[in-house]
């Protein structure tokens, strides 16, 4: 391994490692993957629970939504700063099957990603803490040290990439060691989260917040039964990140909310979550790039973490796959932090605005609730809001000019850059499909509409890493968006609206 010069090495083995994993292997790139738990230690956090839509519809896109919807609770609603008013997702039903949020513990979604990273070949190394990190001006070495098993002896690690990306969380060491800057405002708040068993039923999920605190509490399918359980009380919200909880604690904070004595046993990642709320100010020095949580960190409000690190990593993979295999420039890379670093800003912002609702106490601040709670009952505020932290309000539109194949050019403005819609299509040979069932591979989508094309015989846009299908009708969706005056459409591998031919 010392000797192989990987296309890409990602440090961090989490979701968004993984996933980022998935998609350069998708490209034809060499991978590896160095993470620092041990395989003994496995992948047990439910950390995350809540998957958006538009994380789902890449999930569809990749052919993964299934494995998530076997075991999964869907859920059309879910909240926003823990108001009573909740986000109504079942709105967007006219223009998507995945008009919900699923429930759907953060292990599982590893657990399924790693399934896949093998599946395609990513090299994965475990029990190895990347310490330094040596770039050069053709590829990038990072130096690490594994721990026996047994606690023995240290060994040294060193592996080389042509590029690098630290997905290593929010405390990544890629990002300090290599000198992006982290500006932010520090946490004013705790609260505390973990796992239990309850003693009690409780009405699932378990949104509350009043004058004693709120909870947040929801039953995941899983092996353990235990509940997943935020509760935050304000005597409690100067306590430090790393003051241990106890199960005393942890049951006394509950029944202080709910009036209820949930009698919790057989604890489990008891720990405090935080709004300590940052962001880098560029996401790529060079050959090295950050991904999910080691770009930014926020209040886990409303579940959007881990769904902004997989769009993260959607954007990336394709482009790293085009640049090595030579067929964009590497300015294309840029356009990864023009892309994402706008949508992360934004949701440090959201995260938090909820942050204030969340731990609102003194007067002003529960006015500010109470307003807020009636604007959400207002349907178009509602959607609005509901379209930011789904990821539907996710558009590219500046034009990738630097990778504009010869003979397409910009669509026009009211699709530019939009999220392609899974519309059921016609296909030349008459059968009915989705236009998910072409995105698989993470090519690039040409479609081509019969109608328009006068006998014209297919070009695929970029050779060997397109998908040229031919349109003989658009059955259902909005059709408009994938017609117009169009002869063809190219949908980027990440599912967005890219050049269009007359
Ligand atoms: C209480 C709570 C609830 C949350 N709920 C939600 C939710 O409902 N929905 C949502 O979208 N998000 C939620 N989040 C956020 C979500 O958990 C994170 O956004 C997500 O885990 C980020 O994934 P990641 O892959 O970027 O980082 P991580 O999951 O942190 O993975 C980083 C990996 O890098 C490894 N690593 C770190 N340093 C090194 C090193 N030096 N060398 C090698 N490996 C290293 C770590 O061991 C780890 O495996 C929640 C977070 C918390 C705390």
């Amino acid at each position: 391994m010392e000797n192989q010069l990987y296309d890409v090495i990602i440090v961090g083995r989490g979701p968004v490692g993984l996933f980022l994993a998935c998609e350069l292997r998708l490209t034809g790139l060499s991978v590896l993957v160095v993470e620092r738990r041990s395989s003994s230690e496995g992948v047990a956090e439910t950390r995350a629970f809540v998957v958006h839509c538009r994380t789902l519809e890449i999930l569809a896109f990749r052919g993964l939504l299934g494995k998530f919807l076997q075991e999964g609770t869907k859920s059309p609603w879910w909240h926003y700063g823990v108001l009573d008013t909740r986000l109504d997702f079942s709105r967007f039903g006219h223009e998507t099957k995945q008009n919900f949020v699923l429930l759907s513990p953060q292990f599982r979604t590893e657990e399924i990603f790693l399934e896949r990273a093998k599946e395609l070949g990513v090299d994965i190394v475990l029990g190895i803490r990347v310490e330094s990190v040596e770039p050069s001006t053709t590829s990038v070495t990072i130096y690490g040290t594994s721990s026996s098993p047994d606690g023995g002896a240290r060994s040294s690690f060193k592996a080389r990439g042509k590029y690098l990306v630290g997905a290593d969380g929010v405390r990544s060491t890629i990002r300090k060691a290599t000198g992006f800057e982290f500006p932010g405002t520090p946490a004013t708040h705790t609260g505390l989260t973990g796992e239990a068993t309850l003693g009690v039923p409780m009405p699932y999920p378990y949104i509350a917040k009043n004058e004693a605190g709120l909870v947040i509490a929801v039953q995941l399918n899983i092996p353990s039964g235990r509940a997943r359980l935020n509760v935050f009380t304000p005597a409690r919200a100067n306590v430090p990140d790393s003051t241990p909880v106890t199960l005393e604690d942890f049951n006394e904070a509950l029944q202080e909310v709910t009036g209820v004595d949930y009698k919790l046993s057989n604890p489990c990642m008891l720990g405090r979550f935080n709004n300590e709320a940052r962001c880098v100010d560029t996401y790529r020095k060079g050959r090295i790039f950050l991904a999910g949580d080691a770009g930014h960190q926020h209040l886990p409000a409303g579940g959007q973490g881990l769904n902004v690190g997989i769009q993260e990593a959607t954007n990336l993979g394709w482009k790293l796959g085009a640049v090595i295999r030579g067929y964009a420039p590497d300015s294309l890379l840029d356009t990864y932090e023009t892309e994402r670093l706008p949508i992360a800003q934004g949701v440090v912002q959201s995260t938090t605005a909820q942050s204030v609702l969340f731990f609102a106490h003194s007067g002003p601040e529960l006015a500010i609730r109470s307003v807020v709670n009636t604007l959400l009952k207002i349907p178009t505020a509602n959607h609005d809001i509901a379209v930011g932290v789904s990821g539907f309000g996710v558009s590219y539109p500046k034009l990738l000019d630097m990778i504009l194949p010869a003979g397409w050019e910009a669509l026009p403005e009211a699709i530019a850059g939009k999220r392609a819609l899974d519309v059921k299509l016609r296909v030349g040979n008459g059968e009915e499909k989705q236009l998910s069932d072409y995105m698989r591979g993470g090519k690039w989508v040409q479609l081509r509409f019969l109608d328009k094309l006068a006998g014209r015989p297919p070009l695929p846009a970029f050779e060997g890493a397109t998908e040229v299908v031919d349109v003989a009708e658009v059955l259902e969706g909005k059709g408009s968006m994938y017609r117009g005056a169009l002869s063809e459409l190219l949908i980027r591998p990440d599912g967005y609206l890219g050049f269009g031919k007359r």
